[in-house]
């Protein structure tokens, strides 16, 4: 959960983006919009995007899918910011800070946020056969989350919303 005030829900320009991950689409074009979103984001927060924050969040953007910390400084490495882990750790905490990244925790690795802007909550799909994962907005499962839990006296602090299961393309026997 970010800190940020919520946005109006449905934000214009992110409003379709939740349901690109699973389809074929001009990814070259999605992953350019995300960084251009995020750049704008932290130019208004007035915190740094520096060399080392933005190469993260290009490699995870990369693609639809998570990738572990150590992975990431490898990549990191590979292109010269160095190889001692917290530099890698610091990169991706600002990321998930700045709410540009989200940690998934099933999978113990990190994603771009795909509707980068404001406080949210999301839910996570993950194919299990691909690696595939797609963000869609959670409010309601988040809601439903924390009825359940105020019928038991309970405050949710955290809830993380992730589903493993098919996507689109590894059921069709295209991916
Ligand atoms: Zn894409
Ligand atoms: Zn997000
Ligand atoms: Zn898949």
């Amino acid at each position: 959960m970010s800190r940020e005030p919520a946005p109006p829900a449905g934000g214009t320009e992110t409003g379709g983006a939740a349901s690109l991950a699973f389809a074929a689409h001009d990814h070259a074009r999605c992953a350019g919009g995300a960084l251009r979103r995020a750049e704008a984001l932290v130019a208004e927060r007035g915190v740094r995007l520096t060399p080392v924050r933005r190469r993260a969040l290009e490699i995870l953007l990369e693609a639809h899918r998570a990738m572990g910390a150590y992975e990431v400084l490898e990549r990191l490495a590979a292109d010269g910011f160095g190889r001692q882990p917290p530099v890698a750790y610091r990169a991706l905490d600002f990321l998930v800070e700045q709410g540009l990244a989200h940690r998934i925790r099933r999978l113990n690795a990190f994603a771009a946020c795909t509707l980068p802007g404001g406080a949210h909550s999301p839910a996570f799909f993950i194919c299990t056969g691909c690696g595939a994962i797609a963000e869609a907005p959670g409010e309601a499962i988040r809601a439903s989350v924390e009825a359940a839990a105020a019928a038991l006296g309970f405050t949710v602090e955290r809830a993380s919303i992730e589903a493993a299961g098919t996507c689109p393309a590894c059921r069709e026997g295209r991916a």
